[in-house]
């Protein structure tokens, strides 16, 4: 989530505190809100164990200083598309390789491995308009990826014949290399350029992808837009990215971040839309009902005898859905009163009389 609270506050510490630092000001939090003491928070002392457990590791403590609590799905992008103007579908054909900050995010342990044995995730921008925001919508995103080989299935060896392990690793899938350095000697493990990692090579390579189980194909991808997105999310559709050499037919996963064309006419706030009516000085002293363009067509707002400018109105549950469901927001509409600039003879007069009855006198000023 977004709007939890930063980790280093907390734990109260600063960016810049040390691991013993940390781990000071987690026990001594962790006593004071611990649950089974009165006044504990259960709630809190959570709070606090996510903040502790990210922080006192350093490999966690660097992805989160980078990418927050939600990782690199929270990523705010600039990703594919950027600001170009493509208008309607907003990609580039490769699309954005997140790969890399993956591999930054997971560090070395294990998970590194994993996303170079596994797909390769993609990003893409996708733009849509307002109401397709509010109501949501179904899209189709063309993308030009690496692909599973459809004659191999991505195993590169062609069809009714066998993988043998590779002999540059022996299976292993990894290559250990000594480099001497003024440190001394270091060993440093990388993917074995044989087999891509795989441990395993075809006798004989599929004939369509040349042993590599990847063809480049273009893709029609579908996106159900969920109503009530906003400008900004991403959307993981899982499985939709693109493979590599070595992945053995696995996908990656497709981000694709939604942007929200502004609107001439509504401007959201959460779920809330807001707008603006101007009334005339005397409509909004007797009270009228105006109309108002509401994302569900227009409706009737009533405005009461006395209205002041800068009175906001709610029109309930005209606003934009919950995307996770439940309930609606509010359209509110702030209305301005307008004061005539120009007064014909007769109106005058009879402001001048207006005036005059309420007590008022010309050029004074008095309430
Ligand atoms: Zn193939
Ligand atoms: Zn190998």
């Amino acid at each position: 989530m977004a709007s939890t609270r930063d980790y280093y506050d907390i734990l109260g510490v600063p960016k810049s505190a040390s691991q013993d630092e940390i781990k000071r000001a987690y026990r001594k939090q962790a006593v004071k809100v611990h649950p089974d003491k009165t006044g504990g928070d259960d709630t809190k002392f959570k709070e606090l164990g996510n903040a502790y457990e990210t922080l006192s590791d350093p490999q966690k403590r660097a992805a989160y200083d980078q990418f927050g609590a939600d990782g690199p799905q929270g990523f705010p992008g600039g990703g594919a598309g950027g600001a170009g103007g493509f208008g309607g579908f907003d990609f580039n054909g490769a699309g954005f390789d997140f790969s890399d900050i993956l591999n930054q995010f997971m560090g070395q342990q294990g998970g590194g491995r994993r996303q170079q044995q596994g797909g390769r995730d993609l990003e893409v921008g996708l733009t849509i308009e307002f109401s397709e925001a509010v109501f949501g919508t179904e899209k189709t995103i063309t993308l030009d990826l690496d692909d599973v080989c459809t004659t191999c299935h991505g195993n590169g060896a062609k069809p009714g014949t066998k993988l043998k392990t590779c002999e540059t690793c022996k299976g292993a899938g990894q290559v250990t290399r000594v480099q001497q350095t003024i440190l001394g000697a270091i060993q440093q493990q990388s993917v074995c350029p044989t087999c891509n990692g795989r441990g395993e090579i075809p006798e004989t390579p599929c004939e369509v992808c040349h042993g590599s189980g990847v063809k480049r194909r273009r893709r029609d991808i579908k996106v159900k837009i969920p109503a009530g997105i906003d400008n900004g999310a991403t959307m993981r559709l899982s499985g939709e990215g693109a493979t590599r050499k070595g992945a053995k037919g696995a996908k990656g996963d497709l981000y694709v971040q939604i942007r929200v064309k502004a609107d001439r006419k509504f401007v959201r706030e959460g779920n809330n839309i807001l707008s603006e009516a101007t009334i005339p000085m005397a409509q909004a002293a007797l009270g009228i009902d105006i109309p108002v363009v509401t994302v569900d067509g227009e409706v009737t707002l009533k405005i009461p005898a006395g209205t002041q400018s800068g009175k906001v109105f709610k029109l309930s549950g005209r606003g934009v859905p919950s995307v996770h469901g439940h309930g609606r927001g509010d359209h509110l509409v702030r209305v301005t009163v307008e004061t005539p600039s120009k007064l014909s003879g007769r109106q005058k007069e009879l402001l001048e009389e207006f005036m005059n009855e309420s007590g008022h006198k010309k050029g004074f000023f008095k309430r």
